[in-house]
């Protein structure tokens, strides 16, 4: 068996290459980890990684273009063409600090020892060129019968490297995959050492769970084992001088918590909508966090700072806080009995607020909603006739900002004889708007007749 079906052809050329270069310079060399589980899964790969003999200055004496990405643990990044391939050490890990990582890497001769420092079974797979694999933890069995088990003892494991546990639920959610019982007795007994892993690999992780393929599954994961209650984001910070474990074990009431303390105790009763998550795109991202956390009764501005917190990228927490923020003032519209052109109004407004591109992944968000009949029967059918039409406003619309407008607030200020203030920001939107509605033509002759007409009306109602 030596096709690769899930690689990209050139990404796999060149990888080879990579790895006859290491064997003609006289080294043992590898694919291993996530790519070779991936292609034994039948699904695509996305980075080919190495593991060989050959020491950090052989490896870079060996190819021309290297990034000593993480060579104190053995790890140079091979460059070729576009593509880049980790090429790391075969090593063991001895000792490790504070339930992160290890204090000192040892490189070691065999492929087998590499393997044993590795999470899961099926992470622990090598593949050589002619495909021949090294199995040593029988990880494809337990691909096989879609079963999670750890490299080794799963406490020890937990114990050395927390963050292992966030694999766990991650891997058991993207692929399926039943925890051993071993593994999910380790994970409750070791869940609270959670708290001394960065938040950022935390989250990383649950971004892969709700962007993954069943993230109701990987949620519920995470609320049955109550792990998500330890991460650092959703405790108090360490005091100065105090037991960091007393410190660190009660979840506080404060902003950090409240995802964590909604998804451990308020989903059960999420509602049905929750339920389309996994038919929402992945991208962007804002479509699948804005229905989480509205699904968890969280505000349109709770939002931002939550997801801030979490350390999420400004742009995602930005375009989630917008969807949901969105959604909040086009859904207030709901329980108003508002004529079709005020409803329009209403939408348009929003829609030069907020952007058109926000209001577009609302409109597809609502689509995938729709289509799940989330909403009871009666609602259902007006939400139907409401997304209609907002889908026709939405085309409509052909300007949403002021530089777009065929006049500018100097044009503005020329003919209208008064000192430039708050006034003409105001007016500037006004025409957008105006323009948005389809009231006014984006022309400059209409406009600053416009603005005329109402800097003398203006004028007669101050000198009255
Ligand atoms: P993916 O890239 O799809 O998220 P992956 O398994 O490739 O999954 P990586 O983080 O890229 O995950 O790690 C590559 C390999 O390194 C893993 O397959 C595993 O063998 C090993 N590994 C990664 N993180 C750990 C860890 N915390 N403890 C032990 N081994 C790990
Ligand atoms: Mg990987």
């Amino acid at each position: 068996m030596n096709r690769w079906n899930q690689v990209d052809p050139l990404m796999l050329y060149q990888g080879e290459n990579v790895l006859r270069t290491l064997l003609n310079g006289g080294h043992q060399a590898f694919f291993v980890g996530g790519c070779v589980r991936d292609e034994l899964m039948g699904q695509p790969v996305h980075d080919l990684d190495i593991a060989t003999s050959a020491k950090p200055d052989e490896i870079i004496g060996l190819f021309e273009r290297t990034v000593p990405t993480g060579i104190q643990h053995g790890t140079i990044t091979v460059l070729m063409g576009k593509h880049a391939y980790e090429v790391t050490t075969f090593r063991k890990e001895s000792e490790y600090a504070d339930h992160r990582h290890p204090l000192s890497v040892e490189f070691v001769d065999a492929i087998t020892e590499d393997l044993r420092r590795r999470d899961f079974t099926m992470n622990a797979i090598a593949r050589e060129l002619d495909g021949t694999l090294t199995d040593p933890f029988d990880g494809q069995s337990d691909i096989q019968r879609r079963i999670l088990r750890c490299v080794g003892v799963a406490e020890e494991r937990f114990d050395e490297d927390a963050l292992r546990m966030m694999r766990a639920v991650r891997f058991a959610s993207t692929f399926g995959f039943r925890p051993v019982k071993s593994l999910w007795a380790a994970l409750l007994a070791g869940r609270g050492k959670l708290s001394y892993i960065a938040t950022e690999r935390v989250r990383v992780e649950l971004e892969k769970i709700v962007l993954g393929p069943d993230p109701l599954r990987g949620l519920a994961l995470l609320q049955r084992s109550g792990l998500l209650q330890y991460a650092k984001a959703a405790q108090l910070p360490v005091k100065e001088g105090a037991d960091a474990e007393s410190n660190l074990r009660e979840p506080v009431d404060d902003k950090l918590t409240i995802l964590v303390r909604r998804l451990l105790h308020r989903s059960p009763s999420r509602p049905e909508w929750l339920k389309m998550l996994p038919l929402l795109p992945t991208a962007p991202a804002g479509l699948r966090w804005s229905l989480l956390l509205q699904g968890l009764e969280i505000s349109g501005e709770e939002v931002s700072g939550l997801l801030k917190n979490w350390t999420f990228p400004n742009q995602i927490a930005d375009e989630t806080a917008a969807i949901v923020r969105f959604d909040e003032a086009w859904g207030a519209t709901r329980a108003e009995l508002l004529e079709e052109q005020d409803l329009r109004r209403k939408w348009i407004h929003l829609q030069i607020e907020f952007g058109r591109e926000i209001a577009n992944w609302w409109l597809q968000r609502q689509a995938i909603l729709l289509q799940g009949s989330v909403y009871g029967e009666m609602v259902q059918q007006r939400e139907t006739e409401r997304m209609s039409l907002a889908m026709k406003w939405h085309q409509e619309v052909s300007i949403h900002k002021l530089p777009e407008l065929a006049v500018s607030g100097r044009d503005v200020l020329a003919i209208s004889s008064r000192p430039g203030g708050p006034w003409l920001g105001e007016l500037m939107k006004r025409l957008l708007l105006h323009v948005a509605l389809g009231e006014l033509p984006n022309e400059r002759r209409p406009i600053l007749e416009f603005v005329e007409s109402v800097v003398r009306e203006d004028g007669d109602k101050r000198s009255d």
